[in-house]
């Protein structure tokens, strides 16, 4: 789990006091709070609990207020981007889950930088560099997901990865400061990056001018590869990580049956480092087969595998 949610949900906190005590100050924040909020509408696996509020917040202001909050009451939150990439438990969320709204998804262009609101959807951000003949960001054709949650999971696939194009990340700190950070300060890495502990506010992308044509038919080919290669269904993409010099994906094949299941939850058979979940599937099904491949996978072949979605 992110160092964002780890380190404010085990915090001690009073806010639990009671819904009636905490609804009325978060509304008057924004009118955009929900209680009780199914997260299996906010993930792609289509699972998951209660969040106990789930604020969409339209601009700073209304954020940095609401971090004020959190932290006076020490209220546990979670940053939710499209949930492509979460596996939430069937007990749900404890807290706020805060959406990025309005203010944080326009995304603008000047010679060739892109600035993108971290809730802005990175499909959007790759439509409008190849519009207007920016070049690299092609790779990330097809990964669903927000520029908040590329950029903190540092996104990507064998043709490159969102840090290496980062120029700069704003960023809302827990103590309520917003801050320009350089893209070696976020020390991006496999999946990984130094921005666990912030709000990403918004990043600014260097890219290089190419022709359309040349931009399009890079996307086309790596998008007809990922229709090959990738399982349709609810899922949240690649489970694990790869480890050092070995696909996951190969490590599972070659350890566990095509198909195995636990409850509603199952690996694909076209990409066996894909789980996905049937309608009616808990998070539990899908935690427990996680569990198991990386137990049999430890068992067989020595390697640890790491899982590159969030448990939450
Ligand atoms: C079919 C499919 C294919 C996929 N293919 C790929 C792929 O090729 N490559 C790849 O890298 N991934 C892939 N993924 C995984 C996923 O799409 C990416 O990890 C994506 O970048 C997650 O973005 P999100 O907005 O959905 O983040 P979420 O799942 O909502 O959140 C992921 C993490 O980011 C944090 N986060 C989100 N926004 C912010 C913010 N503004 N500030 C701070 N923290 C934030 C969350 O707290 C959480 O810890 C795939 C997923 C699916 C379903």
């Amino acid at each position: 789990m992110g160092d964002v949610e780890t380190t404010m949900i085990h915090q001690g906190y009073k806010w639990t006091d009671g819904t009636d005590v905490l609804l009325p100050q978060l509304v008057r924040i924004t009118p955009h709070v929900l209680t009780q909020e199914p997260m299996s509408k906010h993930t792609s696996f289509g699972i998951g609990g209660p969040a106990d509020f789930f604020i969409t917040i339209q601009n700073r202001g209304e954020l940095e207020r609401l971090l004020h909050l959190i932290r006076e009451y020490h209220i546990p939150f979670f940053i939710i981007g499209s949930g492509t990439n979460l596996v939430v438990r069937d007990k749900g969320i404890r807290g706020i889950v805060i959406k990025l709204g309005k203010e944080f998804r326009q995304i603008t262009i000047e010679h060739n930088l892109i600035t993108a609101g971290a809730g802005a959807l990175l499909s959007k951000a790759v439509n409008i560099a190849a519009k207007n003949e920016l070049s690299g960001l092609e790779f990330a054709a097809g990964i669903p997901g927000t520029i908040g949650g590329a950029i903190v999971g540092n996104a990507g696939t064998e043709t490159g990865c969102i840090g290496n194009i980062v120029n700069q990340v704003e960023v809302l700190s827990l103590d309520g400061r917003f801050e320009v950070l350089t893209g070696s300060d976020a020390e991006f890495s496999y999946r990984n990056s130094s921005l666990r502990k912030y709000i990403v506010i918004n990043a600014e992308l260097l890219l290089t001018k190419c022709d359309f044509l040349g931009i399009i038919s890079m996307m086309n080919s790596i998008l007809k590869k990922r229709q090959n290669a990738q399982p349709k269904g609810k899922g949240a993409g690649s489970i694990f990580k790869n480890p050092e010099g070995v696909s996951a994906w190969k490590l599972i094949r070659d350890v566990l049956p095509k198909g195995i299941r636990i409850g509603g939850a199952y690996i694909s058979s076209k990409h066996a480092n894909f789980i996905l979940a049937d309608k009616g599937a808990q998070a539990d099904d899908v935690e427990r087969l996680i569990i198991y491949i990386q137990e049999r996978v430890r068992k067989d072949c020595g390697v640890e595998l790491e899982t590159e979605v969030r448990i939450v």
